[in-house]
């Protein structure tokens, strides 16, 4: 019996072993996602940029357009006046002439406005460009460390498994079964008694019990909280 023990309890080591690798290798998940969230990110700043820059482009065609309109007309308006004999046509060309001149000026003056308002925006598409491709670069070296970290995780994971495959064996069927239920439930599922009482829940164990479990090493179940309880030294 006492054998059933120290075979339970390396069985426990090797589990509580694996746990801890596989502890390990989830916390590599939010690393990874985080470079993803931030990789994203930046990638979404700068679809923003852009986005904006070719909305203030579309208004510069459009404005471009509307002036080269204008010139047409002003060409127009120079032919007429030069065409005009009579004075009080010349008065009304020539107010023609000044009145398209001020659209022109116009357009042009919201142009220089409209150029200087997208040579800020290209120049936050740079800085955004700039800033995921540092994010890039920075990941280029920390991704592989991580996925080194997990597969060498990986390696040690699948050793301490075949370590436990293998010790599992040593341990009777109908044990190994209880043992497995209850750990599926909790960290640990063997407990030493403590003092005459559960080592989980400090619940007092029979004083009968006890002696049997001290004589021969039987492993009992906690009546409180469902654990393995084995008597230490028995
Ligand atoms: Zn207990």
């Amino acid at each position: 019996m006492q054998q059933e023990v120290e075979a339970l309890l390396a069985l426990q080591q090797d589990d509580l072993k694996i746990r801890e690798i596989e502890k390990q290798l989830r916390s590599l998940d939010p690393q990874l996602a985080d470079f993803d969230k931030k990789r994203e990110q930046a990638a979404a700043a700068l679809a923003r940029a852009e986005a904006a820059v070719q909305v203030e482009e579309k208004k510069q065609r459009e404005l471009q357009g509307r002036l080269a309109q204008h010139k047409i007309l002003q060409e127009r308006n120079l032919h007429q006046l030069e065409d005009v004999k009579r004075m009080r046509e010349a008065t009304a060309a020539t107010a023609q002439v000044e009145s398209t001149r001020r659209l022109m000026a116009e357009d042009e003056s919201e142009l220089a406005i409209l150029g200087r308002r997208i040579n800020e925006m290209n120049a936050a598409v740079l800085a955004s460009k700039q800033a995921l491709a540092a994010v890039e670069e920075e990941q280029q070296t920390a991704r592989p460390e991580i996925e080194a970290k997990r597969s060498a995780l990986q390696a040690q994971l699948d050793e301490a498994r075949r370590d436990r495959d293998g010790r599992a064996g040593s341990v009777s069927r109908p044990m190994l079964g209880k043992y497995d239920r209850i750990r599926g439930k909790r960290t640990q599922a063997l407990y030493a008694l403590r003092g005459g009482s559960c080592g989980n829940c400090d619940t007092a164990v029979p004083l009968q019990r006890r002696n049997i479990m001290a004589g021969s090493g039987q492993i009992e179940v906690c009546e409180a909280c469902g654990v393995l309880l084995y008597a230490e030294g028995a």
